[in-house]
């Protein structure tokens, strides 16, 4: 999971500054060299460390924090400003021409996900913002490049442009455009050649695509995972062809996150998207401050509400939570909830993005493969109506039957009861924690 290393040592350093009633300068300044190493760990960019810990240093020691009544508060909001900060501050939106087609050039090293996330961009594009895109494959150099574009937009149902490997990109594009303009696609996405490295020729031909038709966005496509490498990557990238934004991709396997934290303030250019897997729906558009608070442990309810709006049903969605307040869930509630859950994605993906998350024990064990789910899904199967309402009287005679039933073992059946009692309890805890900030908030 992206961020993991950093958001368990800020979070750690945090809890020990949150509850502080008064706050001197030797605290921020032991919390700031804590803050400065677990930034290094991460592989943050050096200079940007250093220009991250002044800044918040600077305003965490000023007279209206140390004064304030709540000082710890405050100088997490600090630390949690700055790094939205750091990552962007607003979300960058996608730029579209004023007159169709909007031209979008994909740029990147190869192996990054240039032609992956050519389609998942064209799949969001789809989606929210209803465009018709054009795929072009000016990737002439490595034909499995043109075969995989066609793969992805078959599998997506979108038109892929391609004159094969013996005419020039520049010509593929100048002919695509003309393709899309008799079609009427309102977007024209190119994925371009990659290289292994950067060289003259592959930055002369990028060029070269830009002097034909000016695009609305260059992305530059780089691996989270390559860490200081994509923050000079991107450098040099703008300074050479220029671009408008950046999309980090695999940022799902970077535990550490430095060059989410760096390319902004090095290459100067926002993050627009990020990858977070390798399936065509795994791009998200790249919200700064959603970042920062989950880096920080605070959660991210707006990501989890959007991601539940696109897959959850709104009704069934309503009734769940009036049984987690009355407390009156149940097996089906739980095979109701599995199926829902599935269609998120990960679980342990989900439950990060819930503030306090980290603190409700158990939770990090909360792993769901699809094997066991089918083993959980078969024991509900084999309950009576009224085990699955009060699974209290399931007592070892009816354990031993369930698990024929299902062809499981009584240690598995144990185990959903088990589980089915914990998520009860942190059900629980979770409304508790809810209210209790309500409470708090009321108070203030
Ligand atoms: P290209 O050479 O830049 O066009 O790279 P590809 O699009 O062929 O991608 C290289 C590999 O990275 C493929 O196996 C992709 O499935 C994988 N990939 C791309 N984006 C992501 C991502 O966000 N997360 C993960 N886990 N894998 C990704």
């Amino acid at each position: 999971m992206a961020f993991e290393g950093l958001a368990e040592r800020l979070q750690g350093t945090i809890q020990r500054i949150k509850g502080k009633g008064k706050v001197s300068e030797a605290d921020v300044k032991e919390m700031m060299r804590e803050v400065r190493f677990a930034l290094i760990e991460a592989d943050v960019n050096l200079k940007v460390v250093k220009e991250f810990v002044k800044k918040v240093s600077e305003r965490a020691v000023g007279a209206d924090v140390m004064k304030s009544l709540t000082p710890g508060q405050q100088v997490i909001k600090i630390v949690k400003d700055e790094l939205t900060e750091l990552m962007g501050g607003d979300q960058s939106p996608i730029q579209f021409a004023n007159k169709p087609p909007t031209v979008i050039m994909m740029v990147g090293l190869q192996g990054a996900g240039k032609t992956t996330t050519t389609g998942k961009l064209a799949n969001i594009l789809r989606k929210k913002y209803n465009r018709n895109p054009l795929l072009v494959a000016a990737d002439i150099y490595r034909p499995a490049a043109i075969q995989q574009l066609q793969t992805i937009g078959k599998q997506l149902s979108f038109p892929v442009f391609s004159l094969g490997t013996d005419v020039s990109p520049v010509e593929i594009v100048r002919q695509a455009l003309e393709k899309a303009k008799e079609d009427h696609n309102d977007v024209v996405i190119i994925d371009t050649a990659g290289r292994l490295h950067i060289d003259e020729a592959l930055m002369q031909e990028l060029k070269d695509i830009r002097a034909l038709k000016e695009p609305d966005e260059v992305f530059l496509v780089v691996d989270s995972m390559t860490g200081q490498d994509a923050v000079n990557v991107a450098q040099n990238f703008n300074e050479t062809v220029g671009i408008t934004g950046v999309i980090l991709t695999k940022l799902d396997g970077d535990t550490r996150g430095g060059a989410a934290l760096s390319i902004r303030s090095v290459a100067q250019k926002p993050i627009k998207f990020v990858g977070m897997g390798e399936k065509m729906d795994a791009l998200e558009a790249f919200h700064p401050e959603r970042m920062a608070s989950r880096i920080l442990g605070m959660g991210d309810m707006l990501s989890l509400i959007e991601k539940a709006q696109e897959n959850v049903d709104e009704e069934k969605a309503k009734e769940l939570e009036e049984k987690f307040r009355t407390q009156s869930f149940t097996f089906d509630d739980f095979i109701d909830q599995l199926n829902q859950v599935k269609k998120m994605g990960p679980l342990e993906d989900i439950i990060k993005m819930l503030p306090g998350a980290g603190k409700i024990k158990g939770l990090e064990n909360a792993k769901v493969d699809e094997k066991q789910m089918g083993r959980m899904e078969a024991i509900i199967y084999a309950m009576t109506p009224q085990e699955k309402t009060t699974p209290s009287i399931i007592n070892s005679s009816r354990k031993k039957r369930i698990s024929k039933g299902s062809g499981t073992s009584i240690q598995d059946v144990n185990r959903l009861l088990k589980q089915f009692e914990d998520m009860k309890k942190m059900m629980k805890q979770m409304t508790n924690m809810q209210q209790g900030q309500k409470g708090k908030k009321k108070m203030k």
